[in-house]
């Protein structure tokens, strides 16, 4: 069965929005490729949203599931996508309609003009609370800085990848991972579109403050080694500035100038146990993620599939 484009779409608690994402997604795909495939990732979902996948799969053959034994993650979700796809060109988006299906074909019609990877970069966010506009922002410019990978500015998942680029991507087998990043690596012909990023259709959001904070440590860590090296730069800089302090004073007890220290002493200990506790830290982190790679876990485990006859090669 040959299958023009694939469409991933994560799942986590979503029964208030399956049904109305295919209602929307399907005409939307109908216009624009000759065949295709709707491939839901459970990830692990503890409402209805695995029995609505499975009566869409038995209604409509282009609709295949796939669910998690347990919750993995959003990005996992993605990796299990992206092996199981099989379309030309594969699009990956979120379950809530804050990707609006009607982006696609737009998507495919960069992807026509021989783009390997389209992503959607959002002009607007609508319903987003302004601490996380912020963070966002905040967070995608520092980024920047600190990788030598030339991730997109306000770009989520939501994009189209061609064949070669996801067959690319399913080689990449590391466990922390930040799709959006690992994709700008990949390289090959990449461009965006803007568009409007819609509010939640139904339910709230499945990233809490813990996860949003966990899913930005793994995209520096996996991207760059900045904070690693800042351990280097603080040392000169302490050592530097000691330096210059026990010269001075040196030279003022040589002139007969001295005074108790305590106020200073105690500044400067715990001024530097506080450096050293944050560096070793930040060790730990990088530390934990080679243990997590050397332990060579597979990224997610499946409990069920339905849908789409056999499965692809
Ligand atoms: N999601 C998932 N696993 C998780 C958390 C979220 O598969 O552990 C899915 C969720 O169902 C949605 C997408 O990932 O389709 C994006 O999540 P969400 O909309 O909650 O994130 P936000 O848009 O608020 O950043
Ligand atoms: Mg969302």
């Amino acid at each position: 069965m040959s299958c023009e484009l694939s469409v991933v779409v994560p799942v986590f608690n979503e029964e208030g929005n399956i049904p109305e994402l295919y209602r929307r997604l399907v005409p939307v795909l109908e216009g624009c490729v000759a065949s295709f495939e709707v491939v839901f990732v459970d990830d692990g979902s503890r409402d209805r949203s695995w029995e609505l996948v499975r009566d869409l799969a038995g209604r409509d053959g282009r609709v295949r599931g796939l669910k998690f034994s347990r919750n993995f993650g959003h990005q996992m979700a993605f990796a299990a996508g992206l092996e199981q796809a099989r379309g030309e060109a594969v699009v990956i988006m979120d379950a809530d309609l804050q990707d609006p299906p009607e982006v696609i074909p737009e998507l495919v019609g960069r992807f026509r003009e021989g783009w390997d990877v389209v992503y959607a970069q959002r002009r607007r966010r609508e319903g987003e609370s302004a601490f996380k506009l912020w963070t966002a922002k905040a967070f995608y410019r520092l980024l920047r800085r600190i990788t030598p990978v030339d991730i997109p500015l306000d770009t989520g998942d939501f994009r189209l990848m061609s064949r070669r680029a996801v067959d690319a991507f399913r080689r990449l087998g590391e466990r922390h991972r930040f799709t959006r990043g690992l994709v700008a690596w990949l390289g090959f012909r990449q461009t965006g579109v803007l568009y409007d990023r819609a509010a939640r259709h139904a339910g709230d959001t499945k990233y809490p403050l813990r996860k949003m904070v966990r899913f930005a440590i793994d995209a520096i860590t996996s991207f760059s080694h900045v904070p690693l090296q800042l351990a280097t730069w603080l040392g000169f800089a302490v050592s530097a500035f000691a330096f210059a302090y026990i010269l001075v004073v040196l030279v003022l007890k040589v002139v007969g100038i001295s005074w108790p220290g305590y106020t200073s002493l105690m500044a400067a200990i715990l001024f530097l146990g506080g450096v050293q506790l944050v560096m070793i830290g930040l060790l730990g982190e990088y530390l934990g993620r080679v243990y997590d790679e050397v332990k060579r876990r597979p990224l997610y485990l499946v409990q069920e599939e339905v849908g789409g006859g056999t499965r692809g090669e």
